[in-house]
């Protein structure tokens, strides 16, 4: 087997290792994070907040109606208890129930429609509760094919790390650094020759230059500085 071709399958079994680490980050990604599932938990905590605020509210406000309703009832015992006869007394007392109760009645309109609002409050939240278990539900069952894609994946770049030091041992160390200085610039390192063009630049070869090529040592392009492999 030539050099060429040895340090070409070399490329390969990197570009596979690559492509291998590239699908087991995309897994762990997919593992980790589900958009559709961290938006519907944000409504769901906006909802809930929604909710407690609202009903802290609608109980400061039902204790202030229930003072007043306490107060209305002190004042009606008073007037109808039959304890007090004077009447400029009792006249009084009226006077404040009158107010006491028209004060009550704005207060009583508003709990009413807050009640309202915190039942389609609580209506929402249970709806996106209910959505949030449904999209978690499907991504657990997600999560399970994924792991089993993560295994295989880990497992087939196991495979390829093992056989990436094989061919390495197997190739001249000034080849391999070769390889190396030229990956570092380019993606693709080691091109194919094919009817006389280098792959890489799609320049046409030099008959000296095919001639290299087809021995045994390392050759790289004059255009683009590439190692040439004639298959
Ligand atoms: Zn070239």
């Amino acid at each position: 087997m030539s050099l060429a071709k040895r340090v070409f399958e070399f490329q390969q079994i990197e570009q596979a290792i690559l492509s291998r680490r590239n699908q087991a980050d995309e897994i762990d990604l997919r593992l980790n994070h589900n958009s559709a599932y961290e938006k519907a938990r944000e409504e769901l905590s906006v909802a809930e907040q929604g909710k407690e605020d609202l009903e802290r509210q609608y109980k400061e406000l039902d204790a202030e109606a229930e003072q007043l309703r306490n107060n209305i009832q002190r004042i009606n015992d008073k007037l109808y208890g039959g304890k007090i006869k004077n009447p400029k007394e009792l006249m009084s007392f009226e006077q404040e129930a009158t107010m006491l109760k028209s004060n009550l009645v704005p207060k009583d309109d508003l709990l009413l429609a807050m009640m309202e609002r915190l039942e389609s409050r609580k209506a929402e939240v249970q709806r996106l509760q209910e959505s949030c278990k449904t999209i978690e539900a499907a991504w657990q069952k997600e999560k399970l094919d994924l792991k089993v894609q993560k295994d295989k994946v880990m497992g087939e770049l196991a495979g390829l790390e093992k056989k990436r030091q094989e061919i390495a041992a197997d190739i001249d160390r000034s080849a391999l650094s070769t390889y190396e200085g030229i990956k570092g610039r380019k993606s693709q390192a080691v091109v194919k020759v094919e009817q006389g063009r280098c792959m890489g630049c799609r320049v046409t070869l030099s008959v000296s230059e095919l001639q290299r090529v087809r021995g045994m040592a390392i050759v790289t392009c004059s255009n683009c500085g590439r190692i040439l492999y004639l298959s």
